[in-house]
């Protein structure tokens, strides 16, 4: 008898931004394989009774490879388990949540995907960025930042992202940004066009740093940012109000 699978999106952070559906199906399950990313407020009420992987710190230490949760997944689910992936924000944005879908399909394991509030979206919006705005943008980028722009290898075309006149999103930035905005001023983008660096977004802890394409790097690096932020680049982030504070 084979169980069944729940790739679920926790949303950015906080319990008041975990939908409905996922609080259903977390609550329900055998089995529970979680990333850090969904944040403590969240993980602290994971249902005591299922059993909990941290696939962050898994067997004392060590990280679960990507292949061994895939693993882990399948064979909790092929022993007729209800086993939920729960990964912070929306399992389809740079999650991975597709590579696991196609595994468990792969394994013809019954799989529903319960989408969430993405960071991508969400993490700007508290603090009163906008993604869009008729006046600033009418389209919007999302890239992974975990990608070197200096490396010939990227798959991100840097001459087009600097050619776009929306507004641009990335996560997983914070440790190339320094690169990325180099390649963005190197292709034509204007260095006075504002960005704004949003860390631990809807946490106790959040904080904003803001500048300018030429400056953010060096303010970055003053400031000791760390993952997890969101980066803004655009004129949307003139939106920016300080006033927000996290829900
Ligand atoms: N699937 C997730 C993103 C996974 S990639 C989503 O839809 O939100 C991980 C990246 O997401 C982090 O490096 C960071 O860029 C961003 N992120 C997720 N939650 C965040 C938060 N609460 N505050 C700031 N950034 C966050």
């Amino acid at each position: 008898m084979t169980g069944r699978a729940y790739l679920v999106g926790s949303g950015p952070g906080g319990p008041g931004l975990l939908t409905m559906r996922a609080r259903e199906v977390i609550d329900g399950a055998d089995v529970i394989l979680y990333d850090q990313l969904p944040g403590e407020e969240i993980i602290a009420t994971l249902p005591e009774g299922a059993e909990l992987i941290d696939c962050g710190k898994y067997g004392g230490s060590h990280t679960l490879k990507q292949h061994e949760i895939e693993a882990l997944m399948v064979e909790r689910a092929k022993a007729g388990k209800t086993v939920v992936r729960l990964k912070g924000g929306d399992p389809f944005l740079f999650g991975r949540g597709g590579e696991e879908l196609e595994v468990l399909r792969a394994h013809g394991i019954p799989v529903e995907v319960v989408p969430g509030v993405t960071s991508a979206i969400a993490v700007p919006g508290m603090v009163g960025i906008p993604v869009t705005h008729r006046r600033y943008a009418s389209e919007v980028t999302f890239i992974t930042g975990h990608e070197d722009p200096t490396k010939p290898e990227s798959a991100l075309n840097w001459e087009v992202l600097a050619r776009l006149k929306g507004t641009l999103v990335i996560l997983m930035g914070v440790k190339n940004l320094p690169a990325i905005t180099a390649a963005l001023i190197e292709h034509g983008k204007d260095p006075g066009t504002p960005v704004a660096i949003i860390e631990r977004g809807l946490r106790p802890d959040q904080r904003v740093t803001v500048g300018t394409i030429a400056d953010i790097a060096e303010k970055a690096r003053a400031t000791g940012v760390r993952p997890p932020a969101v980066i803004v680049i655009g004129g949307v982030v003139n939106l920016y109000d300080e006033g927000s504070l996290p829900g």
